[in-house]
């Protein structure tokens, strides 16, 4: 077996324990007889295996007990109109920042079921920071604020939590768990789980208690917040292997890493090395302003872009998979999400020094 180092933005790259665990486990959970993925929903394993991963989770971002915590699927472009759907029934308009793609999509999105409105963007920046707290003008009906924390192809993070008076709702699909995080700062997060949660297949969704009550009219059932927070997530057949394999990522998190601050101690020495070959070298170069450069996702690119095939194709032969950057902006990005190890980065580091030498 040889496995190699993979930098892809999602479906990321999944812990080595976490796959040999479910490998031991696939043909016989723990002395069952059968799998989890032919398992009933139902059944005393599975909502043991399911209850387990929400106490785990709930553990790792000490989610306040006011909160409830949704598995879902649709992945997080559902959710950018489940939000407005869910929260938008008393009316009001949806406030949004703007500072990538990701978050251009839920403000399309958003449109079609609420009025919004841009609170702040950093467009005019060319997108190379994130909005700073004193550029945000909520419009005065505001019902909410909606932001992404990371914005997984531009490589932009905030570095702090907007402070509103409404409730803040955002999209954490990329750097959910990669550090520390005060929960009760939002009225609601999400996240699709195929970046630092698990398998691709989950939605997660963490809601405070009083958002539940707020949904517009016609709310098709399976859309619903309520529906999923009153049936434990079971209202349907929820995702089964997906809950299981994410459940063995939070207790990878939280007994083999050993919880979310050593999680972004090691995800901050990755990144910062990672950045700082790209700064101090010539041959390779990143837009984004330094203070609000992801520490998940790092965009580069190559001084002379006739060779960014010639790059991709040596990195996959020394063993460095999914370096091209997404489709629609071209480049280079190394995803460096939690189950990444530190020696990714660094044999990563190793061959850009060594192609930046021999072809720069
Ligand atoms: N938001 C962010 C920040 C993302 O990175 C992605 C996927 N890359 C999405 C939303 C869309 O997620 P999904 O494919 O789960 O719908």
């Amino acid at each position: 077996m040889s496995r190699k180092f993979n930098f892809c933005a999602g479906p990321a790259a999944l812990p080595e324990a976490v796959l040999q665990r479910a490998r031991d486990e696939i043909l016989d959970w723990q002395g069952r007889g059968l799998s989890v993925m032919e398992m009933s929903h139902r059944s005393d394993e599975f909502v043991g295996i399911a209850e387990q991963a929400e106490a785990d989770l709930r553990e790792l971002l000490k989610v306040p007990a006011n909160y409830k915590v949704l598995f879902m699927q649709g992945g997080a472009s559902s959710q950018f109109a489940m939000v407005p759907l869910n929260l938008g029934g008393k009316g009001g308009t949806a406030n949004y920042l703007y500072n990538g793609i990701w978050g251009k999509k839920a403000i399309e999105e958003g449109q079609r079921y609420l009025p919004t409105h841009i609170a702040a963007s950093s467009e005019a920046t060319g997108l190379s920071r994130v909005p700073f707290q004193s550029e945000i003008q909520l419009s005065a009906d505001a019902a909410y604020l909606h932001y992404t924390s990371n914005e997984t192809i531009g490589g932009l993070e905030f570095d702090y939590i907007p402070d509103v008076a409404v409730p803040l709702v955002c999209d954490m699909s990329s750097d959910i768990l990669s550090t520390p995080l005060d929960v009760s700062r939002f009225g609601l997060i999400y996240a699709g789980a195929q970046k630092n949660i698990g398998p691709a297949g989950l939605t997660l969704v963490i809601v405070r208690d009083d958002l539940l009550d707020q949904a517009q009219a016609q709310m098709p059932t399976m859309f619903s917040y309520k529906t999923f927070a009153d049936n434990g997530s079971m209202y349907n057949t929820p995702p089964t292997y997906a809950w299981y394999l994410s459940g063995l990522v939070f207790d990878w998190l939280k007994n083999e890493v050993g919880g979310l601050d050593k999680m972004a101690e090691i995800n901050r020495r990755k990144a910062q090395k990672l950045y700082a070959t790209i700064d101090g070298n010539d041959f390779y170069s990143n837009p984004i302003e330094p203070q609000h450069r992801s520490i998940m996702n790092v965009p580069f690119r190559l001084a002379d872009a006739s060779l960014d095939k010639l790059f991709l194709q040596q990195a996959e032969a020394a063993g460095l998979l999914n370096l091209a950057g997404h489709r629609s902006v071209g480049g280079m990005r190394a995803s460096i999400y939690n189950a990444v190890p530190e020696a990714a980065v660094d044999a990563l580091i190793e061959f850009m020094t060594d192609f930046a030498r021999n072809r720069g």
